[in-house]
């Protein structure tokens, strides 16, 4: 079998490319860390050490916009300590902790408000002890199905060709009887995962929007129609296949627009037996909302809090969604999408 490196060596243009990568010193303790370095220091990549993963100084930028463009191009490779999971509600029981950020720069992500001023990117080199630790989780709860979800902080594909974390997560589900992984990206690099002997137990999702809301805000991504080419990969290689659709925006012309999305999907995939789909509308929070407008000044996202409904959460927090009218009339819409398209789909949910 190849390594991810291996896999990875036949093409690398629309890969993660970091220009400074920093080490935790244990992390060279591990066999893929001194993999990783040696890669990295091969290319001639800026290399420097850190005391921890959590606490990296040194990334360049003396405005938000270039700390935030330095930082997505940083890669810092770590050790994960923390040995409890967090939980992942809606789409699963917890979060699977393998990478974190991701080198994209979509305007609305809610890492840029979660991840602090400088989201750099993260992988972690003890994934055999993280998934010892989901074994774990799996026995306290079986005969229960346990769902972990390996994309709740990062789009993992983009720096998979460096961490096989997903490869090596994806077999290690592959033989839990009790334990299911899932994962989601719009990232397209999917070649070194097909082969894997999944067993249909990773629920492998991209997700996706329609062409205006992908080219005005999904900066440093794949456009549509490549990540529906994946996805048509992803489905002949026997992959249980699931579509987010996320953040749902409303503007003239939304209809049109995202009815042609479901058109281009069923275009590619045809039948399909075993898919499912996540509806998100767009939300925002004040936090967000400061965020979003300090790294992206010219951002025409639409944040306008008169247009939108306050919706309280716990603790103070609370965020601004659309209208309740607006709000059932995009769930019906992208409910008639589905019958239409792909009647035999379940949807999981709608926020
Ligand atoms: Fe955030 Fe996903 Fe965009 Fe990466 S691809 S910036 S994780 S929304």
């Amino acid at each position: 079998m190849k390594t991810a490196l291996e896999v990875s060596k036949k093409k690398t243009t629309n890969l993660f490319q970091p220009v400074r990568v920093y080490f935790e010193q244990e992390a060279l303790n591990y066999p893929l860390g001194r993999q990783i370095y040696e890669r990295v220091q091969k290319e001639g990549t800026e290399i420097k050490m850190v005391g921890s993963h959590n606490r990296v100084t040194g990334i360049p930028g003396d405005t938000p916009q270039m700390s935030y463009r330095e930082a997505k191009r940083t890669l810092v490779v770590g050790v994960r300590r923390s040995k409890n999971f967090e939980s992942c509600k809606p789409s699963a029981h917890y979060q699977l902790p393998l990478v974190t950020s991701c080198p994209g720069m979509c305007e609305y992500c809610y890492l840029n408000t979660t991840l602090g001023k400088k989201p750099y990117v993260r992988v972690y080199v003890n994934i055999e002890e993280i998934l010892t630790r989901a074994r774990e989780y799996i026995n306290q709860r079986k005969p229960e199905i346990t769902i972990f979800e390996g994309a709740a902080t990062s789009d993992p594909v983009p720096v998979e060709y460096l961490s096989g974390a997903l490869r090596r997560a994806i077999e290690f589900f592959g033989q839990q009887e009790y334990g299911r992984f899932r994962f989601v990206t719009k990232f397209t690099e999917v070649e070194g995962l097909l082969s894997l002997q999944h067993n249909g137990h990773t629920r492998f999702r991209f997700s996706i929007n329609s062409d205006q809301v992908i080219s005005r805000y999904e900066r440093r991504t794949p456009p549509l129609k490549e990540r529906i080419q994946a996805a048509g990969k992803v489905f002949k290689a026997g992959y249980p296949l699931g579509f987010i659709v996320a953040p749902i925006f409303v503007y003239d012309g939304w209809q049109q627009d995202y009815r042609k999305l479901f058109e281009e999907l069923y275009c590619q995939l045809g039948k399909v037996q075993d898919l499912t789909f996540e509806f998100i509308t767009h939300r925002f929070t004040r936090r967000a909302k400061a965020n979003i407008l300090s790294l992206f000044p010219q951002s025409d996202l639409p944040m306008e809090e008169q247009q939108r409904q306050f919706k309280f959460g716990q603790f103070g927090y609370g965020k601004f969604i659309y209208p309740k009218e607006t709000l059932q009339e995009i769930e019906s819409f992208m409910k008639s999408m589905v019958k239409e398209f792909f009647p035999q789909a379940k949807t999981e949910y709608f926020v």
